[in-house]
């Protein structure tokens, strides 16, 4: 494999090198909203313990567990926001709502759907039908925060959690690093300004190319949370390069100066003799492709702020980045950024570097290590690596949609696609270019299982019941639901039961809802009910049924259900709000149309949701999907 050749860096000495010269900026006081993006320069301590006293987690009844089950009378009522008035007795409780503290002598709160008032509300006297131990539904003092615990460190970034966090501990205002003044400028001839009123319309002259590199910069500075300051473009002649740098130093008073281009071979590219002329050059030469000639120096100021000591400021950290639109794209994200979060007060100033599986063989490069745009693609097994295409270093488009560089050492191969590698964080993966072909629709069950293990549901512990009448098409759509269902249910986790309704069933409510109520009582119990054909002409007496037997409507699943059904079978509109979902005490019904292909989309469109809803609904046993299925194979 190559090895660094003698004058050239790699890019982590180089980034070493910047990193000892970068100083950490100076801190500031700033209003918390006014702080967000901001690194703090201050830990931030718990005032106070949250909660500040033992406060109910329900709206319920708070007693003392010592009382056990039984009847108790009603004493008081404690809210949100109240003091506790009364001290509990014997057999007394407290109404209480989430939030409010506990009164003295309650040790526990018994919520309200497990209580049952022996008056109408607001109920003097309770009945609490299980005993509860001390504890239940309380958050102590302190639960959630100890008083003088660390809510933020020196270092960590302010978003919007930690504002919140701020609000927390009443915290009016906040020390933070401030921003880092960074001057952009763009060097070259050939370059128009596109940023120039003077430019619109003008279009481009013989010889010219617009400035790309400055936008694209001076975007990242402010991206970084720094304050870009504009030096426009300059010539390709030491004194234009001279006065910008003046004006890098005086006027704007920048911490650093990032210019592009004249870094070169070329006899104007005089970048690197300003710098050797006016500073101290750590290097000019590092070993990656783009980038190469990426020069870093030093630049002192001659006059200090006014009635400091001379040389109290650090000098005037300059990078000179290659031209080139990748090259200066690149460079800018590998060393110009981290030693920004440095000077910002960032704890871990480096890129994040995740794993990534390319998708495509990828040729490397015989000579340097590569730095490769990618898009990351949330796939099965974590991130995919998308390449962004032609990486030549002038094709900006590569950049555009790029999360991330790979990391690609030399060598005279080329990756076969499935290889492993790193990739350091550009760009934002919550909305980066990849959601378009993200493969994981669903969230990952991780209790989900394949094979024999049917997780905590007890193998065939749910059952599900296939109604239908005794027409040909609801009976094919049953058949069919059940092979669907097959391949997506995790196998032993479930069992089904087939009903079919004898024709003279079709239209009479009586006789459905007879061979339907073993379905939905004692042993028998399925969680879940499919009734094909409800929807239709054929399935009058089933719908009748349905609504007779329904203790609860459940319009969320049901909206669901029609507005992916209803496109497959729009004659189950006809007949009202049939296609719907509904609770029978425990058991979740669902009236499909005698379409496979409707029921099928009205169940695909369901199917994430269910194993959560019937637990809600408190349906006996667990279902569970295939754990391919929530990876989105
Ligand atoms: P240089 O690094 O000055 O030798 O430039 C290398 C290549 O990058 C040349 O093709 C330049 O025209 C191009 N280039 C330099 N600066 C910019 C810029 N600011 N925007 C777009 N292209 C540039
Ligand atoms: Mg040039």
């Amino acid at each position: 494999m190559p090895i660094c050749p003698p004058g050239s860096l790699t890019v982590d000495v180089a980034l070493r090198v910047v990193l000892a010269n970068a100083p950490l900026l100076e801190a500031e006081e700033r209003a918390p909203f006014d702080a967000m993006g901001a690194t703090l320069a201050e830990p931030v301590m718990a005032p106070h313990p949250h909660p500040p006293f033992a406060a109910s987690i329900k709206d319920g009844y708070a007693l003392r567990s010592i009382d056990g089950a039984g009847d108790f009378d009603v004493v008081d009522e404690c809210r949100a926001g109240e003091l506790p008035q009364v001290s509990l007795g014997e057999r007394q409780a407290v109404y209480i709502t989430t939030g409010a503290p506990l009164p003295p002598g309650a040790d526990c709160v018994v919520q309200l759907e497990s209580v049952e008032l022996l008056e109408p509300a607001p109920a003097k006297r309770i009945r609490v039908r299980r005993a509860v131990s001390a504890g239940l539904e309380v958050r102590p003092p302190g639960f959630d925060i100890a008083e003088g615990s660390t809510l933020l460190r020196a270092g960590d970034v302010l978003g919007s959690a930690e504002l919140g966090l701020l609000g927390y501990a009443g915290w009016p205002a906040v020390q933070v690093r401030r921003a880092a003044r960074v001057a952009v400028l763009s060097t070259g001839d050939e370059l128009l300004d596109p940023l120039a009123p003077a430019a619109h319309g003008a279009g481009l002259r013989g010889g010219c190319v617009f400035d790309s590199n400055r936008p694209a910069l001076l975007a990242a500075v402010l991206a970084a949370g720094a304050r870009p300051i504009d030096l426009g473009v300059a010539r390709d002649g030491p004194a234009a390069l001279d006065a910008a740098l003046d004006a890098a130093l005086g006027a704007h008073d920048a911490d650093v100066l990032v210019c592009s281009g004249g870094v070169s071979m070329g006899d104007r590219d005089l970048v690197k003799p300003l710098l050797a002329r006016r500073g101290a050059t750590h290097f000019g030469k590092v070993w990656m492709k783009p980038g190469k000639p990426l020069t870093f120096a030093t630049v002192p100021r001659a006059t200090a702020a006014p009635g400091a000591p001379a040389g109290a400021r650090a000098p005037l950290l300059v990078f000179g980045l290659p031209g080139n639109p990748v090259s200066a794209y690149v460079c800018f994200h590998l060393v110009v950024l981290p030693a920004l979060r440095q000077m910002q007060g960032a704890s871990s100033p480096g890129l994040r570097r995740v794993a990534a599986t390319t998708v495509a063989p990828i040729q490397l490069d015989p000579e340097r290590p590569e730095y490769h745009r990618a898009t990351l693609v949330s796939g099965a097994r974590g991130w995919e690596a998308h390449s962004t295409g032609g990486q030549i270093s002038s094709r900006l488009l590569s950049c555009s949609g790029a999360d991330a560089l790979l990391e690609l050492p030399p060598a005279a191969a080329s990756l076969p696609a499935g290889t492993r590698v790193s990739a350091l964080l550009i760009g934002d993966v919550r909305s980066g270019a990849g959601w378009r072909h993200d493969a994981l629709p669903h969230p990952i069950d991780p209790l989900a299982a394949d094979g024999a293990h049917a997780g905590g549901g007890g193998s065939g512990g749910f059952r599900l019941a296939l109604v239908c009448g005794a027409d040909a098409a609801s009976s094919a759509a049953a058949e069919r639901t059940s092979a669907w269902l097959t391949a997506r249910l995790a196998p032993d986790c479930w069992q089904a039961v087939r009903l079919t309704l004898p024709a003279e069933a079709a239209a009479d409510e009586s006789v459905c809802a007879q061979a339907l109520r073993p379905l939905l009582e004692g042993e028998g119990t399925c969680g879940l009910l499919l009734l094909f054909g409800a929807t239709g002409p054929a399935g009058t007496g089933l719908a009748a049924a349905t609504r007779a037997l329904t203790s609860r409507a459940i319009p969320s699943l049901g909206s669901v259900l029609r507005a992916a059904c209803l496109p497959h079978a729009p004659a189950a509109a006809l007949l009202g709000a049939s296609c719907d979902a509904a609770l029978a005490g425990s058991s979740l019904l669902l009236s499909l149309p005698a379409a496979a292909a409707a029921a099928e989309a009205g169940l695909a469109a369901l199917l994430p949701s269910l194993p959560h809803a019937l637990a809600q609904a408190g349906a006996p046993g667990l279902l569970r999907l295939r754990s391919s299925l929530s990876l989105g194979r």
